[in-house]
């Protein structure tokens, strides 16, 4: 009977689950599936018949599920965060024995799995957190996976998943992150990267469009353009393309420009009480004139680069604290390496980083690598230029101004700290240190002032 055991089985059939069900069928891993409301199975093993016949078998109950699963039994779990995911293996676990594991694949916080590996521990279970990145089309094709928590669970199944993760030159986009819910924090931070890239993106467009004058075509040439240089990457690709899709209900105009601004943000009253105040938005109009056109275009690409390689030292930095922090031991330049396919932040550029971290494990910050080093230095001119122009066009690049505050903060040998501990030595007694001897000083300022 063993014969008919699944090698695998995957719980939660929602979009990621049912296109990462089918991926791991399709590499040859037979595999079990299971989800809560059963017509959702009824539809994965329509998709895998569909699909090439593949290896995948529908499972309705928690117990049939578990027990159609080779032992050691893995099973990932795939659905919304937070409580669903421990109903789901309250379900499970009763029929799980010694040495299986459960591996959630979900956006799980953290410290979520951290005690969920403690309370799997106490039954025996082994736990992974493990992030799954790239979207639908990332889990049906190759995500990129960073999988943490217990090794051996890891080990138990590393086959299959460097067979269904993302493959690259240098290998499979999935590493043993490290132990915990390292997992689940390094896929958050590769989240907030993610965002990051795409604001510092959207804040290229509305200077290239709101100082530059640029219409829709010529964004759409200017970004596949960047695309075939050192921004090389899926969303410089994707943008590019965006600017070229009309819309299709009716009139000339281009789809972008339809779209809701939403950012979730309350913003719209405050920009009516201000128009009617007579502070409209057409400063960038006035600002335009007398803009080089072609020069601005070059500028914008090198502060739009300049302020990435910020945003993914201090994305690299925050890694690096809490691995310090909670010991996890995480290898940078092996994170980069696994973000370069799969993934939506994929781009040329992972490489670069992956090998400044091989040359220097313990680089401080990626911008003090010698050749990200060397490059924000070449580009600081025209970075400066660029976040200049938005600020008198009134055109905010939040993403742009902080990271050059970041890369200001560590240009400069001394930074004006000195004045807020004194201030906090004043009021509050707190002690300060000085620059020419050791120890920890305090001061009756009011006395002496
Ligand atoms: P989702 O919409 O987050 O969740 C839907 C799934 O959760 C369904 O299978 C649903 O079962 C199940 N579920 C909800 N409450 C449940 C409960 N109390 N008990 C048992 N099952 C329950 O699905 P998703 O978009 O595929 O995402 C799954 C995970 O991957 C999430 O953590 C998400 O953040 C993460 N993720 C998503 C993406 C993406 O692009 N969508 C990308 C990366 C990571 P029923 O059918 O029975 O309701």
């Amino acid at each position: 009977a063993s014969a008919a055991l699944s090698r695998i089985g995957l719980a939660g059939l929602a979009v990621m689950g049912q296109n990462l069900a089918l991926n791991i069928a399709e590499k040859g891993f037979p595999i079990s599936v299971y989800n809560r409301t059963t017509s959702k199975v009824d539809e994965t093993v329509d998709r895998a018949r569909q699909e090439g016949s593949l290896p995948l078998t529908g499972q309705y109950n928690p117990r049939d599920f578990v027990l159609s699963l080779q032992r050691p039994r893995s099973v990932i779990i795939l659905v919304k965060a937070g409580a669903p995911v421990d109903q789901t293996i309250a379900a499970l676990s009763d029929h799980m024995e010694p040495g299986d594991t459960i591996i959630d694949g979900g956006n799980e916080w953290y410290e979520n799995t951290e005690r969920r590996i403690h309370q799997a521990s106490e039954k025996g279970l082994l736990y992974l957190g493990m992030g799954v990145s790239g979207g639908e089309e990332g889990a049906r094709n190759g995500p990129s996976l960073m999988p943490g928590g217990s090794l051996q669970a890891y080990n138990n199944i590393q086959d299959i998943l460097s067979k269904v993760a993302a493959q690259v030159e240098d290998g499979p986009c999935v590493t043993y992150i490290g132990e915990g819910g390292s997992g689940n924090f390094v896929k958050m931070v590769h989240n907030g990267i993610e965002y990051g890239d795409m604001q510092l993106i959207s804040e290229a467009y509305d200077v290239l469009k709101h100082v530059g004058g640029l219409n829709n075509s010529e964004l759409a040439d200017i970004f596949a353009e960047w695309n075939r240089g050192e921004l090389e990457s899926f969303l410089i690709e994707i943008t590019a393309d965006i600017f070229k899709v009309k819309d299709e209900e009716g009139g000339d105009g281009f789809l972008v420009d339809k779209i809701l601004d939403k950012t979730g943000m309350k913003r719209e009253n405050a920009a009516s009480v201000l128009k009617e105040a007579g502070m409209s938005d057409d400063i960038a109009s006035a600002a335009r004139v007398g803009v080089d056109k072609k020069r601005l275009i070059d500028d914008v690409r090198q502060a739009l680069y300049a302020s990435k390689i910020c945003s993914y030292a201090q994305g690299m930095n925050l890694l690096r604290a809490k691995s310090n922090e909670k010991g996890w031991n995480l290898n940078l330049g092996e994170l980069a390496r696994i973000w370069k396919g799969g993934c939506i932040i994929r781009a040329v550029f992972l490489d670069r980083i992956k090998k400044a971290y091989q040359r220097n494990p313990n680089l401080a910050s990626l911008i003090v690598d010698p050749e990200f080093a060397r490059e924000m230095v070449q580009r600081q001119a025209a970075w400066r230029r660029v976040v200049g122009l938005a600020i008198s066009a009134g055109i905010s690049t939040p993403g742009m101004c902080a990271s050059l505050a970041y890369f200001d903060t560590y240009r400069r040998a001394r930074l004006p700290a000195n004045l807020v501990q004194a201030q906090r030595d004043l009021f509050g007694a707190h002690t300060y240190e000085r620059v020419d001897r050791p120890g920890a000083f305090h001061t009756e300022w009011t006395k002496l002032a």
